[in-house]
């Protein structure tokens, strides 16, 4: 079973060790823009807690971290005027999903 590791590139954006092109903060996360963008709006929103992947978040994270959790992407949502133009959210789980940093992150992408 893998064990989260603390120094991945998200945990060092998330202790400021590395910088990050902010785009939204709160109590419960951080959302910022992707390095390497595959769409003309590619960010990435990370829970401020350690978890490895979406199946670890959703089985280890308590209800209400998961409620604020979803509650900020939709505050991420609305505050980049995504909510009635389109977007896409994914997430990879694993090496055989394509992950790459192993901190839980969405990918929240959109043309518009
Ligand atoms: P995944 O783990 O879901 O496959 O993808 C990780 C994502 O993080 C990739 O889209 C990659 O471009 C992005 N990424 C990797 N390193 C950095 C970094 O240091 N800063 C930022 N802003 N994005 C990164």
């Amino acid at each position: 079973i893998m064990k989260y590791d603390n120094e991945n590139i998200f945990a060092k954006i998330l202790k400021d060790k590395i910088p990050c092109d902010k785009v939204f903060e709160d109590e419960h996360v951080l959302s910022f823009k992707d390095i390497n963008p595959q769409a003309k709006l590619h960010i990435l929103i990370i829970p401020k807690k350690k978890f490895i992947d979406i199946a670890d978040f959703l089985e280890n994270a308590d209800e209400e971290y998961q409620s604020s959790f979803w509650s900020s992407v939709n505050k991420i949502i609305i505050k980049l005027e995504l909510r009635d133009k389109g977007f896409q959210i994914k997430a990879h789980k694993g090496k055989d999903g394509g992950q790459e940093v192993f901190h839980f992150h969405l990918h929240l992408l959109s043309n518009s």
